[in-house]
């Protein structure tokens, strides 16, 4: 390689230009840098002259054989190169061959005293950026400017797709992650794109979903609003809705439906974005927090009604016994007092099951096991029945020999709830069958009356807490919605089952199972 006094490598009129910054082996990062093929002083001369009239800022470096060349090419770093066709111990052709290979963006110019058509075709082809002959050298300044140009234009070009490249990339990464359903709907409303948060919301895969119709998974009244420009009419604007729609399951999936009317360069409508946010916990949440206070809404309205029957009570025979204390006949007291004892039982019952509730809400109900006769509870709770309610028919049927181990207590809590039932909902002439027996490994206690009995539909819900039945029947006698509820929590905590069965000939048979344990 040629150099000058200074041993960097041979430089012309450009290198003057910036002589300071060679001295320190570096150029201007401004600086064009251009790298010369040429063998010619004079030739280089005359590049220069014309490239630094053009107003270009630049640095040179010359080659003349292939060593310089690739020195030049891969420590130089030349943002151009400039190069004869014909040297004496290099060419052109091979030079460019090189530079493609090791580095093809940067531009190749051949500046060449003379040259076919057929050469500068083959040139070109080769990936030459350009030719310029040297008795036009007034082409030369522009051809660099243009090819610089280029490159400049393909760099730009480069980085913003590469800025496109990645922010799709970022996009596409959120999208998938997002914990929103997300779709595109397209024309006839068909799904066009899902991610994976909406495959799973409506446990289809993402290429199942693809060409679904979103009609598919609303209901008739999501499907009606959706029709009244539901989604069509998003074409125009934005709108955040509370869409009820059904998965695969055909479990209901509430969400907040935020839409986005998607256009085209010229503004026409494509389809609308759709997100969905899966609002189906706050949903149930809602839901039960709505039931609890219409329940306490009941509750209290039940609770008030049914202390003041008994208060009622209290203030009117106290009165009478006050007032009239002297003249009343001892039948009269007895019967006041007698009132009053039933009024008593019915408040004490009611508080009792208020305060069942309120340990079975607190999950404070244990069990207390004993080796018990399983007849023993059903004894004692008719006996007692039969001390208050005198005229009363109670007819029992036992078969159970021998000891099991049990919850006395609690089967008893459960017969009172059942046999007052009976005798609440039946007529006071009708019998009521208590049955006590022993089937495959379980105690069941049977209790029939001959009462209104209990719907179809009323059937499952009577054991639901604060469910009364709403026909005038049912409702003429006290009650606070509490009784089965109880009667329900308190078997299955032993493990056992109840339920309810039309009687035949008219009537209610409630029974419940206690598994025997082995
Ligand atoms: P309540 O305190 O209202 O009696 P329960 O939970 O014991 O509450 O009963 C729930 C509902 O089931 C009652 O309101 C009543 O309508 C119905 N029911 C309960 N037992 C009987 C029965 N033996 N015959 C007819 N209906 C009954």
């Amino acid at each position: 390689m040629n150099t000058d006094m200074t041993g960097i490598p041979f430089t012309s009129r450009g290198v003057e230009m910036s002589r300071a910054a060679e001295k320190n082996g570096e150029y201007k990062r401004s600086q064009l840098r251009i790298l010369m093929l040429e063998d010619s002083c004079v030739d280089i001369e005359l590049n220069e002259f014309e490239i630094s009239e053009a107003g270009l800022d630049f640095v040179t470096m010359r080659a003349v054989s292939e060593n310089d060349f690739l020195e030049g090419l891969l420590g130089f770093q030349p943002d151009i190169i400039l190069s004869d066709y014909e040297l004496p111990d290099y060419d052109g052709i091979s030079a460019l061959t090189l530079v493609r290979e090791k580095c093809p963006d940067i531009p190749f110019i051949f500046v060449t005293g003379r040259m076919g058509e057929e050469t500068a075709i083959e040139m070109m082809t080769r990936g030459a950026t350009d030719y310029v002959l040297k008795h036009r050298l007034s082409r030369l300044a522009p051809a660099i400017k243009r090819a610089l140009k280029e490159v400049e234009d393909k760099t730009n070009r480069r980085i913003a797709e590469e800025a496109l490249r990645e922010s799709e990339e970022r996009y596409r990464t959120i999208v998938k992650a997002a914990n929103e359903g997300i779709c595109v709907i397209g024309e006839e409303n068909k799904i066009v794109f899902a991610n994976d948060r909406l495959s799973e919301m409506f446990g289809y895969s993402v290429e199942e979903l693809t060409g679904k119709s979103i009609f598919e998974f609303l209901d008739e009244e999501g499907a009606a609003a959706a029709t009244v420009g539901w989604w069509r009419g998003y074409k125009d604007f934005r709108e955040r809705v509370e869409a009820r729609l059904t998965s695969r399951d055909g479990s209901t999936l509430w969400t907040i439906a935020s839409t986005t009317p998607l256009r085209d360069k010229d503004g026409k409508y494509t389809g609308t974005l759709v997100m969905l946010t899966d609002i189906s916990k706050r949903k149930k949440a809602e839901e039960l927090i709505k039931k609890n206070s219409e329940e306490l809404k009941n509750l209290i309205e039940i609770a008030a009604h049914e202390l003041r029957h008994p208060a009622t009570v209290f203030r009117g025979y106290a009165q009478i016994l006050m007032e009239d204390w002297e003249d009343l006949d001892r039948e009269t007291i007895q019967n006041a007092l007698s009132r009053i004892d039933a009024a008593t039982t019915r408040l004490m019952r009611l508080v009792i099951s208020l305060l069942e509730t309120s340990r079975i809400e607190r999950g404070k109900i244990d069990l207390s096991l004993s080796e018990v006769d399983p007849v023993a509870p059903v004894r004692r709770v008719v006996e007692e029945f039969r001390l208050r309610e005198v005229d009363r028919k109670l007819r029992l049927t036992c078969e159970v020999l021998g000891k099991e181990e049990m919850d006395a207590e609690k089967v008893k809590q459960v017969l009172v709830i059942l046999i007052d039932n009976a005798a609440k909902y039946s007529d006071k002439k009708c019998p009521i069958d208590i049955e006590c027996v022993k089937v495959e490994g379980e105690i069941v206690y049977r209790i029939a009356d001959l009462g209104p009995g209990i719907s179809d539909e009323d059937k499952e819900r009577i054991f639901e807490r604060f469910y009364q039945v709403e026909d005038v029947l049912h409702h003429s006698v006290p009650g606070i919605g509490l009784g089965l509820y109880i009667a329900k929590v308190i078997v299955e905590v032993q493990g056992g089952w109840i339920s309810e069965e039309p009687r035949d000939g008219g009537g209610s048979v409630f029974s419940f199972g206690i598994p025997c344990r082995p």
